[in-house]
């Protein structure tokens, strides 16, 4: 695949200032499909300086002249819808119908949102004898992950260059790719030199002096737990503002009387699409008591029809994990699963039949899965699910509200009202009634250690804003 051989910094791409490079790998058969550099300190302080030097005058930019930038990006992303899909599916190795109605498609819809957000936004308030001005908080670094590359990246720098902010990147060493396919549409868009720039790098490397860099106001990071906890404690040290959006471990509460039969067929798809590695998947199923046999044989049957394969065929309902590391990592939780008594339904340790070479992991169904176990209790990562059993509704909350996590959830029952009762008394950021829709809208984050700070639609938006307060 093309690739560029520098740092979007400024406007224009720059070459890396030193020789390092990052190998970008198609998991699905482990070839390198393309190369970037591997950005270090002095890159990375050429592009804060550059987004220094680019704040006064966009914080100054009308919000609906930055909207109509906004609505151009989203245009330009439009255009490029195929490629983006391809290009996704290439590096992640999630399937191209997946990656044509997600990880193309969102992206395109919540820049969409951010247009029209940065044109409605109330900026200006009165309060009294005061007036509220929302002020853009200035240099963003934003820090992202791999699992859904491009929705990661437009869910930071759309609200902060709606607000007002500019932005310095470091996206996942593993999808690169998708990020300069940004930068490019960034630059088709019209934005002014210094709003955007990107720094492709390793995290240790490049995401660690993005973190710590004096010329950065706010770090947004989106990751694992144990990179957040760090960002946070130097951002706190720094007294710099900070948002993280980290794991899950989301309950799928079936209560009963719903419809089983959808909501475990749900239930299994959310955890099986892109191959599991989704911050927000339901990884424990919770059923009562009376229909838990019930439930096991239906989830058996749904996860048969997800048939490892190539990612780029059409009919493939899910791919490889994105590298070789993760596979390892997914897999020794399975064995772990197998080593703590649960009972392996689908799936387990070893590589799908045919697919011995790529990063496959077999979608793995767990019953008989106790709440204190590691797989009920850790982020996998994978296309693992685990499967609960509880006794009445007291119990179900307990089993659910129980781990460190509280990022998403669902709840299924037949009296909507019941269902929302239910979901009110979770510790968790967001929860789907009866399979509801994703909604770019809505704001998504994390209650105890899935995050801090929210991201998506207005509330997003508001992460990227200070006030000032004139009184009269
Ligand atoms: P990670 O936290 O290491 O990487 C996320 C981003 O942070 C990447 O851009 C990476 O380069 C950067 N990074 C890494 N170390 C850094 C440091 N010291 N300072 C600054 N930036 C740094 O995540 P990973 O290794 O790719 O995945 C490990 C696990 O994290 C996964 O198995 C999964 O459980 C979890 N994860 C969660 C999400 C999520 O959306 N919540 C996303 C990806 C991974």
């Amino acid at each position: 695949m093309q690739a560029h051989d520098g740092m979007y910094i400024d406007g224009e791409w720059r070459p890396a200032a030193g020789p390092e490079k990052i190998e970008v790998r198609n998991p699905a058969d482990g070839t390198v499909i393309a190369t970037v550099p591997a950005g270090g300190e002095q890159d990375v302080a050429a592009a804060v300086r550059a987004a220094r030097a680019a704040f006064p005058g966009w914080a100054a930019t009308p919000p609906a002249e930055r909207a109509a930038r906004l609505g151009a990006l989203r245009d330009a992303l439009e255009a490029r819808r195929d490629e983006i899909a391809e290009t996704v599916t290439a590096e992640l190795g999630s399937p191209l119908a997946f990656s044509h109605a997600v990880h193309a498609s969102v992206p395109i819809a919540v820049c969409a949102s951010y247009a029209k957000l940065a044109a409605d936004y109330p900026f200006e308030e009165e309060v009294g004898n005061s007036r509220v001005f929302h002020e853009p908080v200035g240099v963003v670094g934003a820090i992202t992950p791999w699992n859904y590359p491009l929705h990661q990246i437009v869910a930071k720098v759309a609200p902060a260059l709606a607000a007002g902010c500019t932005v310095v990147l470091k996206p996942a060493e593993d999808t690169p790719l998708v990020a300069q396919l940004f930068a490019e549409a960034v630059h088709e868009a019209g934005l002014p030199a210094g709003v955007f720039n990107l720094v492709t790098g390793v995290g240790t490397v490049a995401g660690q002096a993005l973190a710590v860099q004096d010329g950065v106001d706010l770090v947004s990071f989106t990751g694992s737990t144990a990179v957040g906890r760090q960002i946070g404690a130097a951002a706190g040290a720094a007294v710099k503002r900070f948002a993280l959006e980290l794991g899950g471990k989301s309950a799928n509460v079936i209560l009963p009387g719903a419809n089983l039969t959808k909501a475990v067929k749900v239930g299994v798809a959310n955890v099986m699409s892109n191959s599991g590695q989704t911050c927000s998947a339901w990884t424990r199923m919770l059923v009562h008591a009376d229909h838990y046999d019930e439930a096991v044989q239906l989830a058996a049957a749904s996860v048969a029809k997800y048939v490892p394969g190539d990612p780029k065929d059409e009919g493939t309902r899910i791919g490889p994990v994105v590298n070789a590391k993760q596979r390892e990592r997914v897999t020794g939780y399975i064995s772990q699963g197998v080593k703590d008594g649960a009972t392996l339904v689908a799936g387990g340790p070893d590589a799908p039949e045919g697919h011995e070479q790529g990063c496959y992991v077999q979608p793995t169904v767990f019953a008989g899965v106790t709440p204190e176990m590691t797989i009920a209790q850790e982020e996998i990562f994978g296309p693992v699910l685990s499967i609960l059993k509880y006794e009445d509704v007291e119990d179900a909350v307990r089993i659910a509200n129980g781990t460190v996590y509280g990022l998403a959830g669902a709840v299924w029952s037949e009296d909507e009202e019941e269902a929302v009762a239910f979901a009110r008394r979770l510790d968790t950021g967001q929860v789907d009634i009866n399979g509801g829709r994703f909604n770019p809208l809505a704001p998504f984050g994390g209650y105890k250690q899935s995050g801090i700070g929210r991201e998506l639609g207005r509330h997003g938006l508001g992460e990227y804003l200070q006030t000032k307060s004139l009184q009269f």
